[in-house]
């Protein structure tokens, strides 16, 4: 059932319903499978029907007569019948599903005896466990589409979601917050993605772009099972933008970014920026940062795409201004323009930086 949840918390970090399932048999685990409808356009692809899936194909066969399959949350119909059709000997699920859930709570195949000769059926097991799982995701979820809701500020600007897609701009929605002490109900725009129990990395774009133009990076430190957070500064990329260049200092910027750490519960991160970033901003405690990234992002339409007319540019405007300072890293690399130079730069900050230990923000 342990590895259930982890298979959960993948579920989760995808934005799907954290619902995990493992097949086993002597001990042995044949099938794992987490909840992805969502990500698979398809409503079958429950936790239980991918963890079946792939026992059978292990096994080469379409009955799985000596196996237990584990599942975080009570099956559903659906999910009943495919386990009494593969014939599993015994199904073992955590938390109880008062909505939807067929074995007891609904309604109970599995009690049948016209339908079932073949399953055992137990519940509870490590429930409060996996109904936390469930209830931190929900929760988490509503929090999210109330700040998504979040009215604009009258002295800002938002710029219109579809600048986001013009011109084959392929610029995927992370998440949103606005109740920060320096953010005052602006609307801050950041992505973080991965497993919360792995590294975190902490990206930050310069004066000219965006998170945007460091997504090769992205995808790569989460393919290597990282922790990344990317945040668009206030007045970039799909962050509020105040029509006052004076709303800017590097303080405040700076600020922003150690609440928003503490709110995402972070205390430890690889401090990574761009260089134009890392000249103004004032340095994590220590005074290091972790990677200077190195010369222009890949932007392209991006570049613009923000800033639809001069009155939403009071952000790079004001960068521009601040004075320049010298800043040291652990670490210098160019911005990946792709995915495979993106790979090879991870792996080589990951081997340099991995032993190092990771700087708390400052004034954490
Ligand atoms: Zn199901």
């Amino acid at each position: 059932m342990r590895h259930a949840l982890r298979l959960a918390g993948q579920a989760a970090a995808a934005g799907e319903v954290p619902v995990g399932a493992v097949v086993v048999r002597d001990g042995q685990v044949l099938g794992e499978g987490c909840n992805a409808p969502i990500g698979q356009h398809d409503p079958t692809a429950h936790a239980e029907v991918q963890a079946l899936r792939q026992a059978a194909r292990r096994l080469g066969n379409y009955r799985l007569e000596d196996c237990t399959l584990y599942v975080t949350l009570e099956p559903c119909a659906m999910c009943s019948g495919a386990l009494l059709n593969a014939r599993v000997a015994r199904v073992v699920y955590g938390a109880r599903e008062p909505k939807t859930g067929a074995a007891g709570s609904v309604l109970d195949v599995f009690a049948l005896p016209q339908l079932n000769a073949h399953t055992e059926i137990v519940g509870g097991v490590l429930a409060a466990e996996c109904a936390a799982v469930l209830a931190d995701f929900f929760q988490a979820r509503r929090v999210q589409q109330r700040q998504q809701a979040r009215p604009l500020r009258q002295d800002a600007l938002r710029t219109p979601a579809r600048c986001f897609g013009e011109e084959g701009l392929v610029w995927t929605e992370g998440r949103y917050v606005s109740d920060l002490p320096t953010l005052a109900g602006l609307r801050l725009h950041y992505y973080d993605e991965g497993l919360h129990t792995a590294p975190a990395w902490l990206l930050l774009h310069d004066g000219v772009g965006s998170s945007y133009g460091l997504r090769h990076l992205m995808a790569a430190l989460l393919a290597a099972g990282q922790r990344v957070v990317a945040v668009d500064w206030i007045g970039f990329g799909r962050s509020d933008k105040p029509k006052k260049a004076p709303w800017h200092t590097p303080q405040q910027h700076g600020q922003i970014v150690r609440e928003l750490l503490h709110f995402l519960q972070i205390t430890h991160c690889r401090w990574v920026a761009q260089e134009g970033a890392m000249a103004v901003l004032p340095p994590p405690d220590g005074g290091v940062w972790d990677w200077r990234l190195q010369g222009p992002a890949p932007l392209g339409a991006a570049l613009d795409a923000p800033f639809p007319d001069a009155g939403h540019r009071a952000g790079p405007r004001a960068w521009a201004q601040w004075p320049r300072a010298a800043a040291t890293a652990r670490w210098h690399g160019a911005v990946p323009h792709d995915a495979a130079t993106a790979q090879a730069q991870v792996g080589a900050a990951m081997e340099y930086l991995g032993a190092g230990k990771f700087l708390p923000p400052p004034g954490a």
